[in-house]
């Protein structure tokens, strides 16, 4: 998993394909900074499963969304005719990863690139979820079932894992059941066949070069059989998704057979998630984060990733905990995250957070691990009730925002229809200057507001 995280192309995943043509694919990180507003999760989520009525259509053979150079109709063409060429082009380099010749030669015999993949890349879909409605989806009561169970079943695996790398178990089974549905939905893509494609057409060539190389790797040395190796249009394999690029640096083979078989030994697919994790900066002993209430009048500008302070210092500007429970350290530094706004409920994020947001970027994808985890242990649902009223703004409402603030001097970047870290801080000083809460949460009515009515 994991390196989805560098690039954004990670899978979000259990049942992600219908976020497929709800979710924009966003870049990394570009939601991520600021965390208010409704939620455009990264392009991994339309990454991560296959979708399955459309999977079997071609490619509309239509020029890209994003008026990339290289995603044009007849840039894609031009790069699909190359296609055996481009791929000859990278043994080279296979030879210096020591993937022998013979095994270059046969993984790659059939292969062609899958332009439907295209489409995926550069869907800008007009329609968006709120997060509340993607964290209903995600932490359901059978979802949580299921993951209790599972926790059961494979309870001496948990109890090793967890000793060997002091990652929280629940979080583990969090993002198991987050990313596949544990293991349900797996995406029925050959990732070989994805990467290539990447690698030799449209956007994200150099990244997607370095993927499919790895999935070389993978089936070179044997850790995974071909048949395994399937998955998201991106990339992404296993119960919890592992980017090729990720496999190499955290798969690990937790029950000794000789190979890192994270698709279906759940030791070894446990334990590698683990090794992500503590390779992240996962922290033994310590959770992600506290739902806390937020006082009247409070100065939202200080919720901000940036700004960390420890719990003592955010209970002296009267944050505290819900249902009047103590935090547990007071030396702890956290910051305040308000993904709905003023009207929504408030998080305390220690470095754990951080942690889960390196294994994907969004903020909606972290609170969702964060709470399922919590759920898994027993807590109870949120306290605090989302602003189940607020309709998220479309696509053209979104473009409009960024070009009203553009027009008033609070925006300086190009209106892309992504509510990411500028969009956000312009957002939150109009509403400063507006006397209104400044928690940059992109609501209806401060569009309405911005409009001038
Ligand atoms: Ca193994």
């Amino acid at each position: 998993m994991k390196s989805r995280i560098t690039a954004g192309w990670r899978a979000i995943g259990a049942g992600a394909w219908m976020f497929a043509a709800t979710l924009a694919a966003t870049p990394a990180g570009a939601q991520s900074s600021a965390g208010a507003g409704p939620i455009i999760l990264p392009g991994s989520i339309t990454g991560s499963i296959s979708p399955p009525a459309s999977s079997a259509k071609s490619w509309t053979g239509e020029d890209g969304a994003s008026g990339h150079p290289l995603m044009t109709a007849a840039a894609i063409r031009e790069a699909a005719e190359n296609f055996d060429q481009c791929i000859a082009g990278m043994w080279p380099e296979a030879a210096r990863r020591r993937i022998s010749r013979e095994s270059f030669a046969r993984f790659t015999a059939d292969l062609s690139p899958d332009l439907r993949i295209m489409d995926f890349m550069d869907a800008q879909p007009e329609f968006t979820k709120a997060i509340w409605d993607y964290l209903d989806l995600l932490v359901s009561d059978a979802r949580i079932q299921k993951g209790r169970e599972i926790l059961e079943t494979h309870r001496r695996t948990f109890d090793a894992v967890e000793k060997t790398y002091g990652v929280d178990r629940y979080v583990i089974a969090a993002i198991w059941g987050i990313e596949s549905k544990y293991s349900a939905l797996i995406g029925d893509r050959d990732v070989l066949r994805s990467t290539a494609t990447l690698a030799c057409v449209g956007r994200r060539q150099a990244y997607f070069r370095d993927e499919f190389l790895s999935a070389l790797e993978i089936l070179h040395r044997g850790d995974l059989r071909p048949d395994q190796l399937r998955g998201s249009w991106a990339g992404a394999f296993g119960p919890t998704q592992f980017m090729p690029t990720s496999f190499k640096r955290f798969a690990v083979d937790f029950d000794g057979d000789g190979r890192r078989d994270v698709v279906s030994s759940v030791p070894d697919l446990v334990a590698s998630t683990a090794n992500n994790l503590k390779k992240d900066g996962w922290r033994a002993g310590q959770t992600w984060g506290y739902e806390v209430e937020v006082p009247a009048g409070f100065n939202y500008m200080q919720a901000n990733r940036a700004r960390q302070l420890t719990i003592a210092q955010w209970q002296g500007l009267g944050i505290r905990r819900v249902g009047g429970r103590d935090f547990p350290r007071q030396s702890d530094t956290a910051y305040l995250l308000a993904p709905a706004g003023a009207r929504g409920p408030a998080f305390l994020m220690l470095p754990n957070f951080r942690a889960i947001l390196r294994y994907n970027p969004a903020d909606a994808y972290a609170l969702a691990i964060g709470h399922f985890a919590d759920r898994l242990r027993g807590s109870g649902p949120l306290v605090q009730a989302w602003p189940r009223h607020e309709r998220v703004l479309s696509r053209t409402e979104r473009l409009e925002l960024q070009q009203i603030l553009a027009t008033r001097g609070y925006y300086q970047g190009e209106p892309d229809g992504r509510l990411g870290g500028k969009t956000v801080e312009a957002l939150r000083h109009f509403q400063s200057a507006a006397g209104l809460p400044a928690d940059g949460f992109a609501s209806a009515s401060v569009l309405e507001r911005l409009r001038g009515r």
